[in-house]
């Protein structure tokens, strides 16, 4: 697999959430990163109905534009009683005229689960796919999960997004409830982001 060998790449989000994790799981690796965000890129649309598809636009997108190996992530949280809904379209489910808002979609999945027919504990995952592109138009994709479970009401006011109700599996406590440091290594992104660094910067 192409080695990542430029020493400066574009962090392809504008999420602040997924930022932090993702500069937090790049820092010890020698890299300088600059957000699309900081370089005033807009964010592309995700016209595809795949996790791999979406990340390869904004992947592409960012690295076109700056010339740069760039790295996005796209992801969401797949609910086993909801045949794998919001999956792809987690972030929409947060869309209201006046921006996003997760309580909003937290509890639209809540309601969801209520009505189907399953019984607890309502299984879930996380899902990330990672894809770093080169400003060549070369790519490469890594994929990663955090299995656990859904619960009402939410819980904890750390990390971001669905990150309130979801309970990883062995643990008791949400990854809302968790402090950085904790959440960070039970991640679907960090899962992926290992796979990236044993392809692409590890010799
Ligand atoms: P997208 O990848 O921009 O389509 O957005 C994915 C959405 O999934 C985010 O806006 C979050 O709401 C949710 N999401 C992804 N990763 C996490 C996480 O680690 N914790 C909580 N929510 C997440």
């Amino acid at each position: 697999m192409r080695k990542l060998i430029e020493p400066k790449i574009v962090i392809a989000t504008h999420n602040m959430g997924k930022l932090k994790e993702i500069q937090s799981l790049i820092h010890p690796f020698n890299k300088t990163c600059v957000s699309a965000g900081e370089l005033g890129f807009d964010e592309p649309e995700e016209t595809e109905n795949t996790f791999v598809g979406n990340a390869k636009i904004k992947a592409h997108y960012a690295a076109k534009q700056s010339g740069l190996p760039a790295l996005s992530d796209d992801s969401g949280i797949m609910v086993s009683a909801l045949n794998g809904a919001p999956g792809v379209y987690t972030a929409d489910w947060a869309e209201t005229p006046a921006g996003r808002d997760f309580d909003i979609a937290m509890q639209r999945v809540w309601n969801e689960v209520q009505s189907s027919r399953a019984t607890a504990p309502f299984t879930a995952k996380f899902v990330c796919t990672l894809c770093l592109a080169w400003p060549d138009g070369e790519d490469a994709i890594f994929e990663g999960v955090a299995k656990g479970h859904v619960v009402w009401p939410k819980r904890g006011r750390n990390g971001f997004g669905f990150d309130p109700m979801f309970v990883p599996n062995g643990y008791d406590i949400t990854f809302g409830e968790m402090l950085p440091e904790q959440k960070q290594p039970l991640t679907h992104r960090a899962h992926a982001f290992s796979l990236f660094v044993s392809g692409c910067l590890n010799d």
